[in-house]
């Protein structure tokens, strides 16, 4: 599939160039790339079972597959937090894998109270996947303190991965402005951050508008997102509202 891969702004009209070479001259662009989530990389079999018992994100839709069943929660961060307090509703435990010896450190205090207060979810630190195995679907995780090297092999528990994602923005980089984690910027975030303001084009950007006229983004990719498919396609719907206005300026 071709991808955009450059923009360049030429005067009112902004140029994008494809990874199959075309080019195309555009008055206006909405971009909706997206993020890539991070994999446990060096765990082995992940690949061949990830959707098939190991699951990166999404505790919605899968909680309620979860009753009674013990659920591993692998990552540190307030996504993994709130998973926790999430699943812990539905499942018969939930433990919380962190890889560093603290959960103050990258959580926010107020899930880290919930999840220290008694209840069915676990707190496993210094702890790490080292493999996953099943022949068609997951049975059996392979976790490792790293302080003591105990291992230990637990059944068919359901790991869900919570250790962040990327922007695919790499290609965006120098053309729209970015947070220090890469998610585009846009609005009124555009003046809530480090960048010098002379970069910001229109002293009144559109909603999800970003430094660049003509330049909009929705989804995943925008700063401070839900990262949820609703939300990104409303945010799609109303980019494609704040066209008009826009395009009467132009
Ligand atoms: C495993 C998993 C399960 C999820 N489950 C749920 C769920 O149950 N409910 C829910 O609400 N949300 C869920 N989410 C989140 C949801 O998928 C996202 O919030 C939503 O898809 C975001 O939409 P988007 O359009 O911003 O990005 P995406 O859906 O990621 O789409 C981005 C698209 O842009 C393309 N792209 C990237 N770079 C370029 C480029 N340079 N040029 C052209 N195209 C490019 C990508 O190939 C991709 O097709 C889940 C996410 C994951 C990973």
């Amino acid at each position: 599939m071709s991808k955009c891969h450059r923009i360049k702004v030429n005067g009112q009209y902004l140029i994008a160039t494809f990874t199959d070479g075309n080019e195309i001259k555009y008055h206006m662009m909405l971009i909706a790339c997206g993020v890539t989530y991070r994999k446990l990389d060096d765990v082995r079999n992940i690949e061949k079972l990830t959707g098939a018992g190991i699951y990166h994100g999404s505790p919605i839709v899968e909680a309620l597959h979860c009753r009674g069943q013990g659920v591993y929660i692998v990552g540190g961060t307030n996504p993994a937090g709130q998973a926790a307090i999430y699943f812990s509703k539905y499942a018969r435990t939930v433990t919380l894998l962190v890889v560093s010896d603290t959960l103050t450190e990258k959580m926010s205090p107020y899930l880290f109270h919930q999840i220290n207060e008694p209840s069915n979810i676990k707190l496993r630190l210094n702890t790490v996947v080292t493999q996953v195995s099943g022949e068609s679907k997951l049975e059996y995780i392979t976790i490792v303190n790293t302080k003591t090297k105990e291992q230990q092999t637990v059944p068919a528990a359901i790991p869900f991965i919570y250790i962040g994602a990327e922007p695919n923005t790499d290609w965006l980089n120098g053309i729209v402005l970015r947070d220090s984690h890469c998610f585009i910027l846009t609005g009124s975030d555009l003046y809530n951050n480090e960048h010098p303001q002379d970069l910001i084009m229109d002293p009144h950007p559109l909603l999800l508008e970003t430094n660049v006229p003509g330049i909009f983004a929705a989804g995943d990719v925008r700063r401070d997102s839900i990262k949820r498919i609703a939300s990104a396609v409303g945010e799609g719907a109303t980019g494609v509202q704040l066209i008009h206005p826009y395009l009467k300026k132009v």
